[in-house]
C-alpha cells in the first residue's frame, strides 16, 4: 500500500525546487504495524514540510518534522506519547543499484546519502527512515520510570509489590 501523495516525479522538481506539506496520521503509520506488530502507532501524528532541490543529478531533500509518536516504554512496557521534532538534510544520488530499503536503510541514513533510481521518488520511504531516526533506541515513558518488578511483574510506577528488593 503506497500513498500516492508521497510519490514525487523527479521531473516535477523545477529549478526553484519543490515543496510538499507532510501530514502523516494513523492510517499511514498503520502500514508499519503490519510489518512490525510491536510498533503500536495508533495515535501517531507527524506534520511538516519537505523541500526538494536538484543539484546536478543529485537531489537534496530537506525536511522539518514535528508531531508525536506512541511508543512502548522499554522498562514498564506501557504505551506513552512521545513528542518528536527534527530537521533532516539528505542527499540523494542517482544509484545504479536498487537499494533494498531494509538492508541498507541504516547505513545510508548514517552517511546522510541515499540513492534514487527511476523517475519517481518515494518520499514515504524517506520519511519513514527519518522518523525511525527520531525514535529513541530505548524509549522511556519518563526518566524515572521504575519498570517492572523482576519477580512478580508488577508495574512499579502504579503499584508497590510485596517483593523484597535485593
Ligand atoms: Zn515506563
Ligand atoms: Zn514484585
Amino acid at each position: 500500500m503506497k500513498d500516492k501523495s508521497l510519490q514525487v516525479a523527479i521531473k516535477a522538481i523545477s529549478e526553484r525546487g519543490l515543496e510538499r506539506s507532510i501530514d502523516l496520521g494513523p492510517d499511514w503509520f498503520s502500514q508499519w504495524q503490519e510489518e512490525d506488530p510491536a510498533l503500536e502507532f495508533s495515535t501517531a501524528q507527524i506534520k511538516g514540510k519537505v523541500r526538494l532541490e536538484k543539484h546536478g543529478r543529485d537531489i537534496l531533500v530537506r525536511g522539518h518534522l514535528q508531531g508525536h509518536l506512541q511508543l512502548a516504554c522499554s522498562r514498564c512496557l506501557e504505551n506513552f506519547v512521545l513528542p518528536v521534532e527534527g530537521d533532516f538534510d539528505l542527499l540523494l544520488a542517482p544509484g545504479p543499484e536498487q537499494i533494498s530499503s531494509q538492508d541498507e536503510e541504516l547505513t545510508a541514513a548514517d552517511l546522510d546519502v541515499d540513492y534514487y533510481s527511476g523517475e519517481l521518488l518515494d518520499l514515504g520511504a524517506i520519511l519513514r527512515e527519518q522518523i525511525i531516526l527520531l525514535m529513541p533506541l530505548k524509549p522511556l515513558c519518563t526518566e524515572e520510570c521504575q519498570g517492572l518488578c523482576p519477580r512478580c511483574g508488577a508495574v512499579l510506577n502504579q503499584e508497590k509489590c510485596a517483593c523484597k528488593k535485593e
